[in-house]
C-alpha cells in the first residue's frame, strides 16, 4: 500500500505499512483498485452522456475512498464488482471498445485477486513525472471531496448534469498520457469551480428542506434519559432519525460536524434534539466510551471502534467498519432499540454555545456589520476553519483565535472550530465575535458573506480586511481550497502541515500565483496579517 491523501500521512510522506487512520493494506489497495475501475467506467460514461445509475455510483465510489469512510474490504470489493458491471453496461451502450488498458479493465473474481491487481493501480502508477503526479493527486482528492458534498445533495434529490459531466471528464483525463502539467492544473482549477456549484446545490438542498439556519444556542450538557448520538454530516439522515424517535423518550445529540444541524428551523423544531455531545472526530474513542446510549455515523470520520462501545455503534450510508452493524436504508429501528435497552444519560446541564450563522443570518445584519467596520469597531475578519485532527500543532488554531484582537471577528466552519468554540469571545456592539457558519460545505456561506462584504465596500474579496486561515485534514479540505483558488482568493494560510502530495515545484506554483503560505506561530501570523 501507499497512501498520502490526508494530513496524517505517516512521517509526512505517506502510509506504506498500515494507515495511521486504521486503513489496513488490503483496504488501501482495494480502494486504489476501485479508483482505477471508476476511471475505466468514466472512459465509457463520457461516451454515453448522463446516466443516473452510473453517475450515482461514481459519486458513491469516490466518496467511499475518502479518509475515514469505508474500512470494510468486503464492501469495497462489492463496489469494484458493481463498477465493472456498470462499465460493461456503458461499453455496450456506447457500442465501442476503447483500445487502452484502463478501458479493458476487468477485476478478478475474488478479493485476493483484486488486491493483487490493485497493487499495480496505486497513486505512484498515475504518472512517471512527480510534478504531474502531484497535480493529478490534487485533482483526484478534489474529486473525492466534491463527491462527498454531491452525495449529500443527491440524498436530498439534487444533482447537476454539468457537474456530473465534469466528474467523468476529469476521471477519464487522468488516464490520458498525452496531457501535461498545465492540463491537469486547469482541470484542478475547474474542479474548484464545479465544487462551488456543488456546495451551492447542497446549501440550497439544506435550506429548501430545513430553512435557513438561524442563530441558536446549543446545550453542551446532558438531559436525563435514553439517548442516540449522531456523528457525520448528513442532515437528511438526522431528520429521519428525529422523526422515528419522536415520542419514544429518546434524546438525540449531535457530535462533530452535526453541530450546525441545531441552527436549521426544520430540525431544531424537534424538542428531543437536545444538544451537542463531545467535540471533533479525533476524540471519539474517549467520548463514545463515556456515552452510554447508541451511536451512529452517517459519514466520515469514523475511527477504529473500541470494545467498550462497538456493540452500541452503527454505521449508515457509505460508512463501514467490519464488525459494526450497518443500517441499510431508512429504518433506524435497530439503533432505536439499542438506545432503549442501553443505560440512560444523567441530568447534567452544561454551557451553551451558538451556531447558525449562515450567510442568510449574517447578511440579515449586514447593515450593522458594515457600520461597525466603517466606524472602526470591527478592524478585521478572520475565517479560521477546516478540519480538526490529532496533531499537537493544531493548538495553533486555539491560540490564533484566543490572541486575535478584541476588535476582530472570527468566522468559523467545519470541525476545526472545536479547537476554540467553547471559549468566550464576547461581542462587538451585539455582533458575536465568533460566528459559527456551519459544516465544511458551508464554506459556500462564508464565500457568500465575503462576496457581499466586498460588494458593500466596492472592492474585491482580496481587498477586504479578511484573512483566511485554514486547517486541513482530508480531501474535502482539498476541494474547498481549490474553490478558493478558483475564486482568485490569495494569501491563504494553511496548516498544520502542508500536504505530502504537493511537490516543491507545485508548491512554488501555488506561492507565486496565490501567495499561499504555511502557518507559523499564532503571534507571528497575527502580526504579519494585522501589521
Ligand atoms: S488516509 Fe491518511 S492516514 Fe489513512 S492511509 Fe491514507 S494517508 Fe494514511
Ligand atoms: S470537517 Fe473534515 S475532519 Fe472534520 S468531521 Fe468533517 S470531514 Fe472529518
Amino acid at each position: 500500500m501507499f497512501c498520502n491523501q490526508c494530513e496524517q500521512a505517516a512521517n509526512g510522506t505517506g502510509c506504506n505499512v498500515f494507515g495511521v487512520c486504521g486503513k489496513n493494506p488490503q483496504v488501501a489497495v482495494l480502494q486504489d483498485h476501485l479508483l482505477y475501475g471508476l476511471k475505466s467506467l468514466a472512459l465509457y460514461a463520457g461516451k454515453v452522456g448522463r446516466n443516473s445509475e452510473i453517475d450515482r455510483f461514481t459519486i458513491e465510489g469516490l466518496f467511499s475512498t475518502v479518509t475515514n469512510v469505508d474500512f470494510d474490504p468486503a464492501c469495497i470489493a462489492g463496489l469494484i464488482r458493481r463498477c465493472y458491471e456498470l462499465k460493461e453496461k456503458a461499453r455496450n451502450m456506447a457500442g465501442v471498445s476503447i483500445p487502452c488498458d484502463v478501458a479493458a479493465w476487468r477485476p478478478a473474481d475474488d478479493i485476493d485477486g483484486m488486491v493483487a491487481q490493485g497493487e499495480r493501480y496505486g497513486i505512484n502508477s498515475q504518472h512517471t513525472n512527480e510534478d504531474i503526479r502531484s497535480v493529478i493527486e490534487i485533482l483526484m482528492y478534489g474529486l473525492k471531496g466534491m463527491a462527498a458534498y454531491m452525495d449529500h445533495a443527491m440524498i436530498l434529490g439534487k444533482t447537476d448534469d454539468d457537474v456530473m459531466a465534469f466528474f467523468q471528464k476529469a476521471l477519464a483525463a487522468t488516464t490520458d498520457p498525452n496531457l501535461g502539467l498545465m492540463d491537469f492544473v486547469s482541470l484542478a482549477m475547474e474542479c474548484g469551480k464545479q465544487n462551488l456549484t456543488v456546495m451551492g446545490l447542497l446549501n440550497n438542498a439544506h435550506t429548501d428542506a430545513y430553512g435557513h439556519p438561524v442563530p441558536t444556542p446549543v446545550q453542551l450538557g446532558t438531559k436525563a434519559g435514553k439517548a442516540i448520538l449522531v456523528s457525520g454530516h448528513d442532515l437528511k439522515m438526522l431528520e429521519e432519525l428525529l422523526k422515528q424517535t419522536e415520542g419514544k423518550g429518546i434524546n438525540i445529540y449531535t457530535h462533530g460536524e452535526m453541530l450546525p444541524a441545531h441552527g436549521y428551523p426544520g430540525l431544531k423544531k424537534y424538542s428531543h434534539l437536545v444538544g451537542n455531545y463531545g467535540g471533533a472526530w479525533q476524540d471519539q474513542a474517549k467520548e463514545f466510551a463515556a456515552f452510554p446510549g447508541a451511536i451512529i455515523f452517517n459519514t466520515n470520520c469514523i475511527q477504529r471502534p473500541a470494545d467498550s462501545y462497538i456493540d452500541r455503534l452503527f454505521t449508515w450510508g457509505l460508512v463501514a467498519w467490519p464488525g459494526v452493524r450497518h443500517i441499510d436504508g431508512w429504518d433506524f429501528s435497530p439503533v432505536i432499540n439499542k438506545a432503549l435497552e442501553s443505560p440512560s444519560l444523567p441530568e447534567n446541564p452544561g454551557k451553551e454555545i451558538l451556531t447558525g450563522f449562515g450567510h442568510n443570518a449574517v447578511l440579515g445584519v449586514a447593515d450593522k456589520v458594515i457600520a461597525a467596520v466603517k466606524n472602526g469597531a470591527i478592524k478585521h475578519f478572520f475565517l479560521v476553519g477546516g478540519c480538526d485532527g490529532a496533531k499537537s500543532g493544531r493548538n495553533y488554531y486555539t491560540e490564533f483565535a484566543e490572541k486575535a484582537p478584541k476588535d476582530t471577528v472570527i468566522l468559523t466552519l467545519a470541525c476545526g472550530k472545536y479547537r476554540f468554540n467553547k471559549l468566550d469571545f464576547g461581542d462587538i456592539g451585539g455582533i458575536p465575535r465568533l460566528l459559527d457558519v456551519g459544516q465544511c460545505n458551508d464554506a459556500y456561506s462564508a464565500i457568500q458573506i465575503a462576496v457581499a462584504l466586498a460588494d458593500a465596500f466596492k472592492c474585491g474579496v482580496n481587498d477586504l480586511p479578511l484573512s483566511i486561515v485554514l486547517s486541513w485534514y482530508e480531501q474535502k479540505a482539498v476541494v474547498i481550497l481549490l474553490t478558493l483558488l478558483h475564486l482568485g482568493i490569495k494569501n491563504i494560510k494553511l496548516g498544520p502541515t502542508l500536504p505530502a502530495f504537493i511537490t516543491p515545484n507545485v508548491l512554488n506554483f501555488l506561492v507565486e500565483n496565490f501567495n499561499i503560505g504555511p502557518i507559523t506561530t499564532a503571534e507571528a501570523d497575527l502580526k504579519a496579517i494585522l501589521g
